[in-house]
């Protein structure tokens, strides 16, 4: 059986495009687009990146964007005063604050300054999240539930394994999944036998931070695969690449569906961070 490579990017750029009707709309009855910022502390490498692309991305969709950049060394008093601004700033709906955070700063209670319903990355408790329509969802496990649905539209009955328990990726992706009428299974680096729960899984959904935790042997004939981990490794030649947490090419002779690394789950990470820009400007104009 060879599996099917699950194409974040396309899916991206449709997620994308039905966003602009809803823009349109805030232009025309806010007199302004919808508004995103980003609080960028120091100058870690990938973080940089990773601002600049979210920026790319809103720039190209007509948002308003707005990186605040502030030293390596601010204290927490300043950086709160920074969220603080950015809650009662009128031309941004909704904005988050790029992890990791310097070691001194205290991320928990940075993030638990943002206003609910600016919180662009929904780094909120996630008991309810997936039965309030409403709510902002975090935009890496919205992305994996999208990119699932255009293999496996009902996912009532479904045994779904989550591999990683983070707040920012495991525990929303296992909430999400649950709200779905699956049985849910989360696994973490405690947990004994790995590869017994993750054969048993219709749905595995793998953020472990772990390069290649997952081979063939380790999945279910006809699963449905979301590969979160992203890893730059040195490849043939000496030549950096980038690899994920699961084994793709083993993976493709076992699973029904996966996500390639790059190209699957981190452009669709992008555009759900867009959408949930949008759904929060929407929010106020009711
Ligand atoms: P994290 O380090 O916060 O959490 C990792 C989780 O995996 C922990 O709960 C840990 O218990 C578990 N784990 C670690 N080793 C394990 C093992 N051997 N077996 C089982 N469980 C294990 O990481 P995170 O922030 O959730 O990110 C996970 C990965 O996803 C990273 O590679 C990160 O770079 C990537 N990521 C990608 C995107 C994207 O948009 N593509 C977004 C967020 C994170």
């Amino acid at each position: 059986m060879t599996g099917q490579l699950l194409n974040g990017r396309l899916l991206a750029d449709k997620v994308r495009a039905q966003l602009l009707p809803p823009i349109a709309d805030v232009v025309a009855r806010r007199g302004r687009p919808p508004g995103l910022g980003v609080v960028l502390v120091g100058e870690d490498g990938p973080s940089v990146l990773y601002v600049r692309n979210k920026i790319r991305t809103a720039t190209a969709l007509g948002l308003v964007s707005r990186v605040v950049r502030l030293p390596q060394d601010i204290g927490q008093d300043a950086l709160l005063a920074a969220i603080d601004a950015l809650n009662a700033d009128g031309a941004i709906d909704a904005f988050l604050l790029q992890l990791p955070l310097p070691k001194h700063l205290d991320a928990q209670q940075a993030l638990a300054r943002i206003a609910p319903h600016k919180d662009a990355d929904a780094l909120r408790p996630v008991a309810a999240l997936g039965r309030d329509p409403d709510a902002l969802v975090p935009c890496t496990p919205a992305g994996c539930l999208r990119l699932i649905e255009e293999v496996q539209p009902s996912l009532t009955g479904c045994h779904a394994v989550v591999v990683g328990r983070s707040q920012i990726v495991g525990q929303p992706m296992a909430q999400l999944l649950l709200a779905r009428d699956c049985t849910v299974t989360i696994c973490h680096r405690h947990t004994r036998d790995l590869p017994k729960h993750t054969r048993m899984a219709d749905i595995l959904v793998v953020a472990a931070g772990v390069p290649h935790l997952i081979g063939g042997a380790d999945i279910q004939p006809g699963a449905v695969v979301i590969d979160v981990g992203i890893h730059r490794v040195e490849g043939p030649g000496g030549k950096n690449r980038l690899i994920g947490d699961v084994d793709t090419e083993a993976a493709l002779q076992v699973a029904r569906a996966i996500t390639p690394v790059p190209g699957g789950v981190g452009p669709m990470t992008i555009a759900m961070l867009m959408h949930n820009a949008v759904r929060a400007a929407r929010r106020t104009l009711r």
